[in-house]
C-alpha cells in the first residue's frame, strides 16, 4: 500500500523537520481558528507578530464577541484583508449563540467567513477528526504526488484528491496529517517547479517526481492583470495634530481611520482632485509635495500622491465623531490600512509629522 507507507513515513517525518510555529502547540479551535484566518493570504512571518498580540487581546471567544469596532480593527491593523477580521468576531458570537464550536466540517462552514479549506482544517487539527484541508500549498503536494495535471482549483479534483486521502490517513492521526502536508507543501514541495524532492517522505510513491513532470503540475494559472489606480492623500495638521477619517463605504476598509485622499479623476491632476476633495470638506489649505508611495490591494495597483497641509482655526467636520485630530505619538494604537500607515511614515521621515 504506497500510499498509506508514505503518509506514515511524511508522519514519521513532520515532527523532526517542522517550524517551531505557536498554533501548533494547542488544540484549542479558536486559537486555531484564528491561526487559519490570520494565515489566509498571508505569510507567516507577517502573521507570527500579530497571532499573539491578538490572542493576548482577545483570548478566546467571549472577549472577542465582546471587543469594540475600533480595537478589533487596531488589532488587525496592517494584516489586510479586514473583513477577516470582522468574520472572525461574527464567528465568536455565533459560536456563543450555538453554546460551542462545531466539531464538524459542515457545522464548521456554517461559521461566518468559514469555507472549505478552513472547515477542514479546524475539523482535523482541533478535533483530530478526517478531514483534507485543501488550499493551494496542499493541492500542489496532492496533485503532484497523484500525477494529476489538471487544474486543482476544479471541484473534481479536489473531490478525487479527498476520496483517496480520508481512507489512508492513519486512525487517530488526522490533525498531524493536516500539518504534515501543509509543512511539505510550504518547505518541500515549493511551487514554479523548484520542489526539494530528495528532502521528501512522498518520494517514493511520487508519480510526478518519477515521471519529471514536477514543473507541469500544477498547470500554471492565469494572472489577471492588475488595473492601476492613481490616487492623492492628504496629511493635514492643527496643532500638532494629524486629521483622519472613519472610512464609511462598504467594503474591504470600512470602518478604518484614513488620511483624506482621492481616487485622482481622469481629467485632473491627483493634486487637483485632492484639493477639490478638501474644499467639499471645508479643509481647503495650502498643499505642499511629500512624494508618494505604492500599494497593492487585490488587483489594484496604487500609486498615491502625497501633500501636506495646515489647518488653523475651527473647521465643519469639528465635532463629529468619524473625524479625529490625532497625535502622532497616538497613531500607533489606531486602526489604520496599511496604505494609510505608509503615507503615515512617509509624512514622518519628511519631518512633516
Ligand atoms: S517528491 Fe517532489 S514533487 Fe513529489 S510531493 Fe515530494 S517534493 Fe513534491
Amino acid at each position: 500500500m504506497p500510499l498509506e507507507d508514505d503518509l506514515l513515513r511524511m508522519l514519521e517525518a513532520y515532527p523532526r523537520t517542522a517550524r517551531a510555529l505557536p498554533w501548533r502547540q494547542t488544540r484549542d479551535p479558536y486559537a486555531i481558528l484564528v491561526s487559519e484566518i490570520m494565515l489566509q493570504q498571508t505569510r507567516v512571518e507577517k502573521v507570527l507578530p500579530y497571532y499573539e498580540r491578538f490572542l493576548g487581546l482577545f483570548p478566546d471567544w467571549a472577549a472577542l464577541a465582546g471587543a469594540e469596532t475600533d480595537s478589533l480593527l487596531a488589532a488587525w491593523s496592517g494584516l489586510g484583508y479586514y473583513r477577516r477580521a470582522r468574520n472572525l468576531q461574527a464567528t465568536a458570537r455565533a459560536v456563543l449563540e450555538l453554546g460551542g464550536v462545531p466539531r464538524d466540517e459542515d457545522g464548521l462552514r456554517r461559521l461566518p467567513g468559514i469555507g472549505p479549506y478552513t472547515a477542514a482544517a479546524v475539523c482535523s487539527i482541533a478535533f483530530n477528526r478526517p478531514a483534507l484541508a485543501l488550499d493551494g500549498n496542499t493541492l500542489r503536494v496532492l496533485t503532484r504526488y497523484f500525477g494529476l495535471s489538471d487544474d486543482p482549483s476544479r471541484p473534481p479534483v479536489r473531490r478525487d484528491l479527498t476520496r483517496r486521502i480520508l481512507p489512508a490517513i492513519p486512525p487517530g492521526r488526522a490533525a498531524d496529517l493536516t500539518q504534515a502536508l501543509i509543512e511539505l507543501g510550504a518547505t518541500v514541495c515549493l511551487p514554479q517547479g523548484a520542489p526539494d524532492c530528495g528532502a521528501c517522505p512522498l518520494a517514493p510513491g511520487c508519480r510526478a517526481r518519477a515521471e519529471g513532470r514536477t514543473r507541469q503540475i500544477p498547470p500554471p494559472r492565469k494572472r489577471r492583470r492588475a488595473e492601476r489606480i492613481l490616487q492623492a492623500s492628504a496629511v493635514l495638521l492643527r496643532g500638532g495634530r494629524v486629521l483622519l477619517g472613519r472610512n464609511q463605504r462598504a467594503g474591504l476598509l470600512e470602518d478604518l481611520w484614513e488620511c483624506p485622499g482621492v481616487d485622482a479623476r481622469p481629467t485632473q491632476t491627483p493634486l487637483q482632485s485632492l484639493q477639490d476633495h478638501l474644499e467639499s470638506l471645508g479643509l481647503a489649505t495650502r498643499l505642499l509635495p511629500l512624494g508618494e508611495v505604492r500599494h497593492a490591494i487585490t488587483f489594484r495597483s496604487i500609486r498615491c500622491e502625497v501633500f501636506q497641509g495646515g489647518i488653523e482655526g475651527d473647521v465643519p467636520l469639528d465635532g463629529n465623531p468619524d473625524w479625529a485630530w490625532v497625535p502622532p505619538e497616538d497613531l500607533g494604537a489606531w486602526p489604520v490600512p496599511s496604505s494609510t500607515r505608509k503615507v503615515l511614515d512617509l509624512a514622518a521621515q519628511r519631518s512633516a509629522l
